[in-house]
């Protein structure tokens, strides 16, 4: 089959690595992309949420499957235009895909679907988002109702400092602290069958120890060497599937990824939030250990045929991904700073780099984003990934660029203590 990836971030370049991996795809397209993406897939200038470009696209070269990255264009309603045009397409319709683009409508599912989830306050002035503060005592968390890349949540003991960021926010929800780990789970879903990939953790902090504000993401590791046995299933049955189910009921099933983030807490499992597509960068290090072919699962999905599939095949193996942001990041990065060294095009068995933010060819590669460079790191456990990782980050040449030093460190040493399920 011919497929179309649409985006232009270190997702999908992963997403591109691993359908090229995959016999039955011959053909292999990706708009914008990025220079990664150039070097398995032929790329294409063309707008991801640019509804008319996209399916004029995808009829030009003969797309089987449009595979929708991103969440905007998923909000904008691209999905909705490509199945229209009768072409399948792995992402959720503009109305499922409200799961993330509001926080409300996710608690109101949540609700209706008896999925636990923190309890929360919809706040429309900053003296509602000070009544709801006060209510649920400190650390406040206080998040923008839309979509803000990861970025519009803030957690903190300062109460001012949730004010502020509320009054930039509205109309804002106002949540209790969820303690314990956090844990992404991804679900492949046709709308009524839905299919795990593995768990994994990610660290939306920008700096070691989880200092300084939320980012997209600066790193995440997978499999969990301490979660609780029967993990997977227990959020497959306590949250994916009845998720599934309640947007199905609603006459909105839910065709995609649905990401679960779920936090551990000491009073059982309770969702975060949910994102209507592939989590970045979590999916750089859980699709590098996937070991069934990408493009027929998504596919089936698309097509109502998830039941057909069994359950997915996995390399044993540990990964790792440590994610170069640019100078100023989550702020406004530097950009234009040079990038050289081994392993930016091509890849080894432990280590390949998937490009997020990056601009130019093989010959000059430059910085152009937030995120920059997402380096995975394989191994027979966390300890060789985290290895193989750091010494290729190591080998980099990138003086605008930063990276934490302790991604998958806690896990990796033994240092997160199983919760209970
Ligand atoms: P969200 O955009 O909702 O995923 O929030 C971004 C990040 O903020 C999450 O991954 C958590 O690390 C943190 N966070 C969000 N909600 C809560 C909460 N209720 N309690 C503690 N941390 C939270």
């Amino acid at each position: 089959m011919t497929v179309l990836v649409l985006g232009n971030g270190g997702r999908e370049h992963a997403l591109a690595l691993a359908l090229h991996r995959d016999p039955s795809v011959v053909g292999l397209h990706v708009a914008p992309g990025n220079p990664g993406t150039a070097a398995v897939a032929t790329n294409h200038a063309v707008d991801a949420s640019d509804s008319g470009a996209v399916v004029a696209l995808a009829r030009e070269i003969g797309a089987n499957l449009v595979v929708v990255g991103p969440e905007a264009p998923l909000v904008a309603g691209v999905a909705d235009a490509v199945r229209a045009a009768g072409i399948a397409c792995f992402g959720p319709s503009a109305e499922a895909a409200q799961i993330e683009g509001s926080k409300q409508f996710a608690k109101q599912i949540m609700e209706a679907a008896g999925v636990p989830t923190a309890a929360s306050v919809y706040c429309t002035t900053v003296d509602e988002v000070a009544a709801a503060i006060d209510r649920f005592g400190p650390p406040y968390v206080v998040k923008q109702d839309g979509l803000a890349a990861g970025k519009g949540v803030i957690v903190t003991p300062d109460r001012d400092a949730a004010l502020e960021h509320a009054a930039d926010a509205l109309p804002a929800i106002v949540e209790e602290y969820l303690d314990g780990p956090e844990v992404s789970l991804f679900a492949i879903t046709d709308g009524v069958t839905a299919l795990p990939l593995q768990p994994a953790q990610d660290f939306k902090r920008v700096g070691d120890g989880d200092a300084g504000p939320n980012t997209g993401g600066m790193g995440a590791y997978t499999p969990l060497p301490w979660a609780p046995d029967g993990l997977v299933e227990a959020i497959m049955r306590d949250v994916v599937q009845p998720t599934v189910d309640e947007m199905a009921r609603r006459g909105t099933p839910f065709t995609g990824l649905l990401y679960a983030g779920l936090a551990l807490t000491s009073r059982g499992l309770r969702v975060v939030e949910f994102n209507c597509r592939f989590g970045d960068p979590e999916t750089q290090a859980v699709l590098s250990l996937l070991e069934s072919p990408l493009g027929e699962v998504l596919d089936a999905a698309s097509t109502g045929r998830l039941a057909e599939v069994g359950e997915l095949a996995w390399s044993p193996d540990s990964a790792v991904i440590v994610v170069l942001a640019a100078d100023g990041y989550p702020g406004v990065p530097a950009k234009g700073g040079s990038i050289a060294g081994p392993r930016l095009f091509g890849s080894d068995d432990a280590v390949h780099i998937a490009h997020a933010g990056t601009a130019g060819g093989e010959a000059a590669l430059t910085a152009s984003g937030g995120r920059v460079l997402g380096v995975v790191g394989r191994g027979a456990d966390l300890s060789a990934a985290r290895a193989a990782a750091y010494a290729a980050i190591d080998e980099l040449d990138a003086p605008t660029l930063f990276c934490r030093r302790d991604i998958a460190e806690r896990a990796a040493s033994g240092k997160i203590s199983t919760p209970a399920l």
